[in-house]
């Protein structure tokens, strides 16, 4: 599944979301949204060679990786 990386800007009237990465709070300013799952920018990176990911990530069994590690 390919999913698209938004940038979204935390806003105080929503709950905290939690981070698919490493389960914390996430308080930064501003959040990514994959899949409809909230990361730290410095938590979404790929699963396989932990390069950061920052345009499109590549989703399989809840783990991210990047276009190389998804279609090796
Ligand atoms: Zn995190
Ligand atoms: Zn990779």
């Amino acid at each position: 599944m390919i999913g698209q990386i938004y940038i979204v800007r935390f806003k105080t009237e929503l709950q905290i979301p939690h981070c698919a990465g490493c389960s914390q709070h996430i308080l930064d300013k501003f959040i990514l949204k994959v899949l409809d799952r909230h990361w730290h920018s410095k938590c979404l990176k790929c699963a396989d060679c932990q390069t950061p990911l920052a345009d499109k990530c590549f989703s399989r069994a809840g783990s991210v990786y990047c276009k190389e590690d998804f279609f090796k």
